[in-house]
C-alpha cells in the first residue's frame, strides 16, 4: 500500500484507488472538478517518487517533465511525496453582467483580472468562495473583448450552476483560476477550412474561437454547426446570422433533433450533419465542444471523414460525478 505524503502527513492509498480518491477518504479535498482527466484542476506535482504514466495523460510535456499529474488519474504504485501545482495564480473579477441567453442558458460577464491571459476557446475554473466547489467553464469572448464572457447552462440540482443561476448577482466578486485546454485557433494556414461543431453551451468555446478567427484574419471558410434538441436550446442565433452576413466566409447552421429547424438550419442528428453538409473533411482544421458524447461521436465521424486526427480539437464538457 503506497504512501502519500501530504504537508508533512503520511495516508496510505488502498488498492486501485486514486490519489485524489485516497486523500479525500482522509479528508483531505484537493481542488478537483471533472475527476476524469479533463479539466486539469487537480493538477498536482510530485516532489518526491514518480507519478504511472497514465496520470499524466494530457498534461503537457513541459509540466510532466517537472512531476507535474492528474490526481484523479493517479494509481500510486509506490510512497509519494506531493504537493499543489502553482501552475495557475488564482484570479478574481467582478461579475459586470448577468444575462439570459435562453430559458436555461445564462451569459456572465466579468471585468478581466490583472494579469490574466488567455487564448478564445479556453476554460477557467469558477470556484465558489464558500465551499471552494470548483467547476471549469469555457471563455466564449476573445483577448480583444474588454470582459470576459462564460455561457452557463443551469443543470437540475447542479451544486455550481444553481448557485450561478439563482444567487449571484452583478457586482459579486467571483474567483476562478486558469486558463486552462488547448482548444483554440492558430494563425497561420489562413486559407484552411475550419469546422466548428457542438450542442448547447459547447457553442461558448466556438463563439470565441470563431471570433478570433475572423478577428485574425482567417480567410478560408469557416462552417459551425450549433445543436439542441429543439429551436429553443439555441441561442444567439441573431448574432451568428450577423456575423455570416459580415463574412462570407463565415457559415451557420442551427442544428435541431426535433421539430422544424430555424430558417437556414437542418433537423437531424449533430454528429451526422456536418459530413451530411461538407462531404470530404480532408485538409480540415476541427474544432468539437460540449456534450461529451456527442464530441466523441464527431470526433470518430470526422476522422472517417478524412480529418487528420492531429487536426480535432476538442472539449469534452466532463461532468463532475455525483
Ligand atoms: C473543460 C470543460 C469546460 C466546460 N465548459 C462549460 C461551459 O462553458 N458551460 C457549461 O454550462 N458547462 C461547462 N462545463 C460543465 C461544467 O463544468 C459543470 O460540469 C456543469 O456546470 C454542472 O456543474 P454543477 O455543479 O451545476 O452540477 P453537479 O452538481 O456537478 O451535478 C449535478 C448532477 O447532474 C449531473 N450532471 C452534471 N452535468 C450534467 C450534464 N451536462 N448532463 C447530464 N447530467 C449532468 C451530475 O452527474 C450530478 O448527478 C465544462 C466542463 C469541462 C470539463
Amino acid at each position: 500500500m503506497p504512501t502519500i505524503r501530504f504537508e508533512g502527513q503520511d495516508y496510505f492509498c488502498a488498492e486501485d484507488e486514486t490519489l485524489l480518491d485516497s486523500l479525500a477518504r482522509h479528508g483531505v479535498m484537493l481542488p478537483s472538478s471533472c475527476r476524469a482527466g479533463a479539466c486539469l484542476t487537480c493538477m498536482t506535482r510530485a516532489l518526491k517518487g514518480t507519478p504511472p504514466k497514465s496520470a499524466q495523460l494530457g498534461v503537457k510535456d513541459t509540466l510532466a517533465a517537472q512531476g507535474y499529474f492528474l490526481a484523479c488519474l493517479c494509481k500510486p504504485v509506490e510512497d509519494m511525496e506531493i504537493g499543489l501545482a502553482s501552475v495557475s495564480p488564482r484570479y478574481t473579477a467582478r461579475l459586470l453582467g448577468k444575462e439570459l441567453l435562453n430559458e436555461s442558458i445564462v451569459r456572465l460577464r466579468l471585468d478581466i483580472p490583472e494579469g490574466f491571459t488567455y487564448r478564445a476557446g479556453q476554460f477557467v475554473n469558477l470556484i465558489r468562495a464558500s465551499d471552494e466547489l470548483t467547476r471549469s467553464y469555457s471563455l466564449a469572448s476573445i483577448p480583444a473583448d474588454s470582459y470576459l464572457e462564460l455561457h452557463i447552462k443551469k443543470v437540475p440540482e447542479g451544486r455550481m450552476s444553481t448557485w450561478v443561476f439563482d444567487e449571484i448577482e452583478v457586482g459579486d466578486e467571483l474567483s476562478f483560476f486558469g486558463p486552462s485546454g488547448d482548444c483554440f485557433y492558430l494563425p497561420g494556414s489562413s486559407e484552411r477550412p475550419l469546422l466548428l461543431a457542438g450542442a448547447g453551451t459547447g457553442l461558448a468555446p466556438l463563439y470565441g474561437i470563431l471570433r478570433d478567427a475572423l478577428e485574425q484574419g482567417h480567410a478560408g471558410p469557416i462552417h459551425l454547426f450549433h445543436a439542441s434538441l429543439a429551436t429553443a436550446g439555441l441561442y444567439l442565433i441573431d448574432e451568428l446570422r450577423r456575423l455570416a452576413d459580415a463574412h462570407e466566409q463565415f457559415h451557420y447552421t442551427p442544428c435541431v433533433l426535433h421539430g422544424d429547424a430555424p430558417d437556414g438550419g437542418m433537423q437531424g442528428n449533430i454528429v451526422d450533419i456536418p459530413g451530411q453538409v461538407l462531404g470530404s473533411l480532408s485538409g480540415y482544421r476541427v474544432f468539437l465542444c460540449g456534450d461529451p458524447p456527442i464530441v466523441n461521436g464527431l470526433r470518430q465521424k470526422s476522422f472517417l471523414a478524412g480529418a487528420s486526427m492531429q487536426d480535432i480539437h476538442s472539449d469534452p464538457f466532463v461532468f463532475t460525478p455525483a
